[in-house]
């Protein structure tokens, strides 16, 4: 196997440049002129520099975003969508530039379509139909009604496993509402945000709407929901981070949502049809090298069918190709060093622990695998609900079989971590789709589905450790805003 790395096409492109940051519609290097390195998974080759923002970089993007507040709230709502409908035409545009980007920098194969024009139209066609209520009132000279007004400046901070859909996401319902938003995107995957960021003001989204400021987390993602301009945060990252975050917004008193990852079921009824639901089973623990919050990571399946499950699960984790973005492949590297270490620890925690590996366990042997972080998709049979791979979130292609007597047993099992993402359910009977459906406390449930909710504008977010506050759906815009009662009375009332 070779790995080569070309140079991404949208850095000779121009739609991103080395190490500038956007800042007010300008492309600035960091305050102290540092910066670090995006390197490609599969080979460390360096991609692109990008600044090593401090608090004195997220201090000038919150200013830039409080100068275009006021023009960006009182323009016209249908205005504002107008803009963003023309954002996602450009990111349609570039979507095969966008999509290289993306892989050579979190280390995926191709995707598919891109998600991000639809997303943003969806959000768009919200922007327009952000609307009060109008109150009953205790006299009939008083109107009372109320207004959903957006916050001012917002920050957003995501990670690095899906850096164009979150941007996108967070970006597009904080402007749709009118607020201006200053992103802090992962030191891993930068580029993509920064990408997007350009093509919004290309759209025409006013400088200072949109602020993206690269650096640590530890350094600039700290210094965002601590700076006393920023008055609402989101958040999509590991429940330690999303903590520091929530304690940070506490001391400034401002409300924000948090999306913190999941250990999600996927239960398997005897009825299920094993066709269908293993190709996908084993799809929703490899795409993205199971680096995905809403991947599927433990099987629970009813005893009687386990053997045949088991089986089918090995043969199809087989079938799946592993290498770099640019070769026909199923499933890339891991994105970085530390990921690496910590799936490959958590598979020595499994087999310590009593579980049985059916198949995968190591590194793929061979030509320029080495260079990588590169792990075989992993099936453990025999856990228990307790071991640590069952209740922690390993993010990397590693499986964990438990077998249960009876659907109680299933659901109790099901819902038994600290997480509730995303559940799926594998049957062909409506009433057991229904109970389960029901039973098992997770933001989205998917019958015959993996990965969560396969619908358009599906509100996505967790019960439980996974966070609160819900992302993509319509109601997404609105929570980027607050709410303000009017009651309108005439100066010398009547009554
Ligand atoms: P983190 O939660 O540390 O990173 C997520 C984002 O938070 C990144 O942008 C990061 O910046 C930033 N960040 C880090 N420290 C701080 C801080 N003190 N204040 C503010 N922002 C900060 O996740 P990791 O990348 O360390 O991944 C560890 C584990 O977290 C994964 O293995 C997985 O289990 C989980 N995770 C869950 C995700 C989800 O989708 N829910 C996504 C990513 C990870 P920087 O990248 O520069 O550190």
């Amino acid at each position: 196997m070779t790995i080569t790395s070309a140079p991404p096409a949208a850095l000779e492109r121009g739609l991103v440049a080395d190490g500038v940051q956007l800042i007010g519609g300008e492309w600035v290097p960091s305050v102290t002129g540092r910066t670090l390195d995006v390197i490609n998974p599969a080979n460390r080759e360096r991609l692109a520099s990008v600044p090593q923002s401090s608090a004195a970089d997220v201090d000038a993007a919150v200013q830039a975003a409080e100068r275009a507040f006021p023009a960006w709230r009182d323009l016209a709502a249908t205005v504002r969508a107008g803009l963003l409908f023309r954002w996602a035409d450009l990111i349609e545009q570039h979507a095969a530039d966008l999509d290289q980007l993306e892989s050579q920098e979190v280390g995926r194969p191709h995707w598919g379509p891109s998600a991000m024009p639809g997303q943003v139209r969806f959000i768009a066609g919200q922007a327009d139909k952000v609307q009060g209520v109008s109150l009953p009132t205790y006299s009939p000279d008083t109107l009372g009604f109320t207004l959903r007004e957006p916050y001012g400046v917002v920050g957003a901070i995501i990670p690095w496993n899906a850096p164009g859909p979150m941007f996108v996401t967070e970006v597009g319902a904080a402007i749709a509402a009118g607020n201006t938003i200053v992103m802090k995107p992962a030191e891993d995957a930068p580029l993509t945000p920064l990408a997007l960021a350009r093509l919004a003001l290309e759209a025409g989204i006013p400088a200072g709407v949109v602020n993206v400021v690269t650096g640590y987390g530890s350094e600039a993602g700290a210094a965002l929901p601590a700076h006393p301009g920023i008055r609402r945060m989101g958040f999509t990252g590991s429940p330690f981070t999303g903590s520091l975050v929530m304690r940070a917004c506490a001391e400034n008193l401002i409300p924000l949502h948090l999306e913190l990852g999941g250990k999600s079921p996927q239960v398997v009824f005897p009825d299920a049809d094993l066709d269908a639901a293993v190709p996908a089973m084993v799809a929703g623990i490899t795409l993205n090298t199971g680096q995905i919050c809403a991947a599927g990571s433990r099987v629970v399946v009813l005893r009687s069918v386990h053997d045949e499950l088991v089986e089918r699960l090995a043969a199809q984790m087989q079938k799946v190709t592993v290498g770099p973005w640019h070769e026909k492949v199923a499933m890339g590297p891991l994105i970085n060093e530390k990921q690496h270490t910590r799936v490959l620890d958590y598979i020595a925690i499994g087999r310590e622990a009593g579980a049985t590996v059916v198949t995968g366990g190591g590194v793929p042997s061979g030509g320029g695998f080495g260079d990588g972080f590169f792990v075989e998709p992993t099936l453990f049979d025999g856990v228990a609900p307790d071991m640590r791979i069952a209740q922690e979130e390993i993010f990397g292609p590693v499986l964990s079989v438990i077998a249960v007597d009876d659907e109680q047993e299933a659901v109790e099992v099901g819902n038994g971590t600290d997480y509730g993402l995303v559940a799926s359910v594998w049957t062909s009977d409506v009433g057991t789709a229904i109970r389960m459906s029901r039973a098992l406390k997770a933001g989205q449930v998917g019958v015959n589905n993996a990965l969560g909710a396969r619908v358009i504008g599906g509100p996505f977010g967790g019960y439980k450790s996974s966070g609160f506050g819900r992302t993509m759906g319509a109601d997404s815009v609105l929570e980027w805003t607050q709410v303000k009662t009017v009651s309108l009375r005439p100066a010398t009332p009547a009554i």
